[in-house]
């Protein structure tokens, strides 16, 4: 990283961020919700933007000397609409739980009932959990997936829906490595005159590179993060019908939030002009053939994945036959250098801190550069390490091979 001024003027605060630096670059990151974002994407957070308050949308503000910002926004929602095929896009949700909670605020009143994902089948904190605020202003009731195949069984969604009659419908996941069946939500919803919502935080820049299938022209409202697939600044927006563009834009501000993030704005647009380039569409469709390469080998090993593969980004590994358990695999994984959650698996019998499985994702490693080969090599390394544990020379001697991988694919820095 080069920077002129932060290094001299508060060496305490430049130190730790180069100890960062160094460790993303030395590790192999496989959290399947992060990625590193591209030298312009970090060069436009770090602007003047940041100074201005644009409470409002453009052309309508509340505050004085906002034509740039105008113009930065109204750029980074031309974009999103032309990415995803939108008809509205608001660009200002903080990052992706207040995009959600600007979601239900647009649609539902406190108490109403809503359908979603059980956290512990893959869903989000956000779609109804009991310590979540979704889950303690609105009533939500849940559906799981089919405890033999760990597949969403689209019959069983609708006889829940067709039995609660909820106002909306959540699709949408942090751990599910499978297709979605957009149409078949909404045919569901239509029965029963629900709201379909799609949160695509995890596969945004999948749907976006149209490697998997686009829920926004089918759904009503869809949110996403942009700091995952989609390899934007942390962040979000919210995309909706053009009918429902003043409740959404409403709900993001005065209802939920002050000013926007100016300057996480412009990175969004940065981003976004990224994510309209051929190389995204080949990025995008590497990380799906990374993913499956993984799964691959990690199934040729022993491992037993959730759902039996992936057709996304991301696995879900049950270690439940390795002798460990989600929150042990990732401390020596740690010590190797190889970054990985723990993760819940489908009616979990191990609680929530120490869960039975982990998940792995593709998106960072392969922003990296590696491919289908390096796939292969970093199971390998997981499995040696998990293998021998208890090993402090085994382990050392993985780290330096994490080590001499990772040298050979930097990471894109400023
Ligand atoms: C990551 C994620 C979010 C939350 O995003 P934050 O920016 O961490 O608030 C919401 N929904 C889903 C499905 C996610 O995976």
């Amino acid at each position: 990283m080069k920077y002129d001024y932060l290094p001299k003027q508060d060496p305490a605060v430049w130190q730790i961020i180069k100890a960062e630096e160094q460790r993303q670059n030395d590790e192999i990151e496989l959290i399947a919700s992060e990625n590193y974002v591209s030298p312009a994407v970090l060069e436009a957070m770090a602007t003047v933007l940041t100074n201005k308050y644009s409470e409002g949308y453009a052309g309508r503000r509340y505050y004085g000397g906002n034509y740039n910002i105008d113009d930065i926004e109204t750029l980074a929602i031309e974009r999103a609409k032309e990415l995803f095929s939108a008809e509205h896009v608001n660009v200002q949700p903080l990052s992706g739980s207040p995009a959600n909670a600007a979601v239900y605020m647009a649609f539902l009143n406190p108490g109403d009932k809503v359908l979603g994902l059980k956290l512990d089948h893959g869903g989000h904190l956000s779609h109804g959990h009991s310590v979540n605020f979704s889950g303690r202003l609105y009533n939500f009731v849940q559906y799981g997936v089919d405890p033999e195949s760990g597949i969403i069984n689209m019959e069983s969604v609708r006889e829940i829906a067709l039995r609660e009659k909820p106002k909306m419908i959540v699709a949408g996941f942090s751990a599910y490595s499978r297709e979605i069946d957009w149409r078949g939500f909404q045919d569901i919803a239509d029965e029963i005159g629900a709201y379909t919502f799609a949160d695509i935080a995890h596969i945004a820049g999948l749907i976006a590179a149209r490697q998997l299938d686009n829920p926004v022209p089918i759904f009503d409202v869809v949110s996403t993060t942009t700091h995952k697939t989609l390899r934007g600044p942390r962040g979000a927006i919210i995309m909706c019908k053009e009918k429902y563009a003043k409740q959404v834009n409403s709900a993001v501000f005065p209802g939920m939030q002050g000013g926007p993030h100016n300057h996480i704005t412009a990175a969004k647009a940065v981003a976004f002009g990224e994510a309209l380039k051929p190389e995204f569409k080949e990025y995008a469709g590497q990380i799906i053939k990374n993913a499956q390469a993984m799964a691959d080998e990690f199934m040729r090993r022993g491992y037993r994945i959730i759902s039996g593969g992936t057709d996304n980004h991301l696995m879900v590994i049950d270690l439940g036959n390795k002798g460990l358990a989600g929150k042990e695999a990732e401390k020596v994984l740690e010590r190797i250098g190889v970054s990985v959650s723990r993760s819940t698996i489908p009616n979990d019998p191990n609680p929530p801190l120490n869960p039975s499985g982990m998940r792995v994702g593709t998106p960072a490693v392969t922003t990296r550069g590696m491919k289908e080969e390096e796939m292969k090599l970093i199971v390998s390394y997981i499995d040696r390490a998990l293998g021998n544990k208890a090993s402090e020379k085994e382990l050392q001697s993985l780290k330096d091979e994490v080590k001499k991988l990772c040298y050979r694919f930097p990471i894109p820095t400023k």
